[in-house]
């Protein structure tokens, strides 16, 4: 498929109790626009698209109010509040059908918009997906640093593909979203979702500032529910470990059995104590077992309820064929 010259570019911007910040940040998300269009990078027909996630303030009013007084400006709006990573979602496959390209950013300005340039000037040297990485990370508390690179460790553990230091500020093209669009999986984690769809792709480096207004909508408690959507969405690593458990408990189980035998053949034990304990033992163990192994199980049924393609075309020599719902 050849590479539109001048890519219709949407910036897609999940926006949640944004009334603070969103006032001083769309305006430079426009004018990133203006600058890319005036270079000559990206199409007039360009838009910046807001997500307003189900916000409590007024943020979808300035949406409105911003759509009414440019034509630069679009917004949909999620009938409640779903999460950053629902409603970045949402944007996406908004536009996916009107668009060339999208770059997703938090609306909050702490992800440099310079950093577009970089990802426009990649896609049209081909790549599909241009994540932004983030070059350090002295702007966030310690905390936040800690916790998000243990984060990041956590999930190359459980075999989670993910880009270190990229969130979710991401450039990706209408073919990668078209393809992204047949992960029918409810619990997103677009940052381990992205990888898995492939098609070339590279990272531009950027500086992480702070906030520009407003306050962090990810407290610990939804950075570790992300944390667990992201890895049991697309690892089964834990249900081995119980497996794993298992084994170990049913070998100290074993132990158990022998010491209590020797217990017993020493005669310091009243009578039915160690056929008690070598019952409670052996079963601790064969039923942890035997737990991990149905989880086994249940693992793998649960990925395959999640019908993901098992394979997804990236070019042809012929013609594509027409697209049927099945992709
Ligand atoms: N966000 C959202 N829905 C939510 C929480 C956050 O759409 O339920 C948006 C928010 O408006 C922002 C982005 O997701 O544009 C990232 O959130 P935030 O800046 O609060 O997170 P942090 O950068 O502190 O991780
Ligand atoms: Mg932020």
């Amino acid at each position: 498929m050849p590479k539109s010259e001048t890519p219709i570019l949407y910036i897609v911007i999940p926006c949640y109790n944004e009334e603070e910040v969103l006032p001083v940040t769309a305006p430079l998300f426009r004018q990133k626009l203006l600058d890319l269009r005036a270079a000559g990078k990206v199409a007039e027909t360009s838009r910046v698209l807001f997500v307003n996630d189900g916000s409590r303030d007024r943020t979808w009013e300035i949406i409105s109010g911003l759509a009414a007084s440019q034509p630069e400006y679009e917004g949909v709006c999620l009938s409640r509040n779903r999460g950053h990573q629902n409603a970045l979602l949402a944007g996406l496959m908004d536009c996916r059908t009107r668009c060339d390209i999208t770059i997703s950013i938090d609306c909050d300005g702490q992800d440099d918009i310079n950093a577009m340039d970089a990802m426009v000037d990649a896609y049209l040297s081909g790549c599909d997906v241009v994540y932004g990485v983030r070059s350090s990370r002295e702007t966030d508390t310690a905390f936040k640093r800690g916790t998000a690179q243990a984060f990041y460790r956590l999930m190359e553990r459980m075999g989670v593909e993910t880009v270190y230091n990229h969130a979710d500020y991401r450039l990706m093209s209408s073919r990668a979203l078209v393809a992204l669009a047949e992960f029918r999986e409810v619990n997103l984690f677009l940052r381990g979702m992205v990888p898995l769809v492939g098609f070339k792709s590279t990272s531009v480096y950027y500086e992480r500032h702070e906030r520009m207004a407003g306050e962090s909508h990810y407290p610990l408690s939804k950075m570790v529910g992300l944390a667990v959507d992201g890895i049991t969405s697309l690892s089964i690593k834990p249900i081995r470990l119980v497996t794993f458990f298992g084994l170990a408990a049913s070998l100290v189980g074993l132990i158990g059995i022998i010491w209590a035998l020797a217990t017993w053949a020493m005669g310091h034990t009243v009578s039915g104590w160690a056929s008690m304990v070598m019952v409670i033992c052996f079963f601790g163990g064969v039923q942890m077992l035997s737990l991990g192994v149905i989880g086994e199980y249940v693992g793998k049924t649960y990925l395959e309820t999640k019908r993901r393609p098992r394979y997804i075309i990236s070019e042809r020599t012929e013609e594509e064929p027409e697209r049927t719902e099945e992709g």
